[in-house]
């Protein structure tokens, strides 16, 4: 399976924020885009004016790289968004929330989608009971996820666990951190999704 491999790290300081794609170092001090948050390389600290098509591609790789995808799978994402029904860049979300790295993510159970990824590759996580190793698994409201019983000790899944103290704070999923099970209860509306975004910029990009 074709990843991106290069320091993460450098994604936030090109995008100009932070992603969060490095778990519980993203809320430390360690987090380099709080030493040097201009953009890498040589030209990074030079800014000039914004072009909309430069806009529209920042705000798609922005996304893209939220949920760790490459760029054709994201183009895929698009095309099955602009298939169904409803507002595309919304559908593009909820297509993208759905994943099951991202619910593994979601859940509380990893501290980041690349951790998630990890857990699923290594045979840790089920879904409605039956072993699942495809991150990209399409979830359908009411399935369930679940750590495998042999799975259960793992300090990073408790640790992840541990930092979410206030629960998911979202409404369309529930999890049991006892048992660690939990479920997708609901398509997300756009509100639902604490995402900030400007999904409309990606349509724009991808009409042209
Ligand atoms: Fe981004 Fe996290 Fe790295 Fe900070 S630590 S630059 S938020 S990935």
């Amino acid at each position: 399976m074709a990843r991106y491999t290069d320091a993460v790290c450098k994604l936030c300081r090109r995008e100009g924020e932070k992603l969060f794609l490095k778990g519980s170092k993203c809320v430390t001090d360690k987090c380099p885009f709080e030493v040097r948050s201009y953009a890498p390389g040589e030209h990074g600290t030079k800014r000039s004016k914004a072009s909309n098509y430069s806009i529209q591609l920042r705000e798609k790789e922005k996304v893209r790289r939220i949920y760790s995808l490459l760029q054709r799978q994201f183009r895929g994402y698009f095309s099955r968004a602009q298939k169904r029904k409803g507002v595309t860049g919304v559908t593009l979300l909820q297509l993208l929330e759905s994943r099951l790295d991202n619910m593994v993510y979601r859940l509380g159970f990893a501290s980041s989608r690349n951790q998630s990824r990890q857990l699923i590759l290594h045979r840790h996580v089920e879904v409605n009971g039956r072993l699942v190793t495809v991150p990209s698994f399409h979830l359908r409201p009411g399935d369930e996820i679940s750590i495998r019983e042999k799975s259960k000790k793992l300090g990073l899944i408790h640790s992840s666990l541990k930092r979410q103290k206030e629960g998911t704070g979202l409404q369309w999923v529930d999890v049991d951190k006892a048992s660690l099970k939990g479920k997708y209860l609901m398509v997300p509306e756009r509100e639902q999704i604490p995402l900030d975004v400007r999904e409309q910029l990606i349509v724009e990009l991808y009409s042209k």
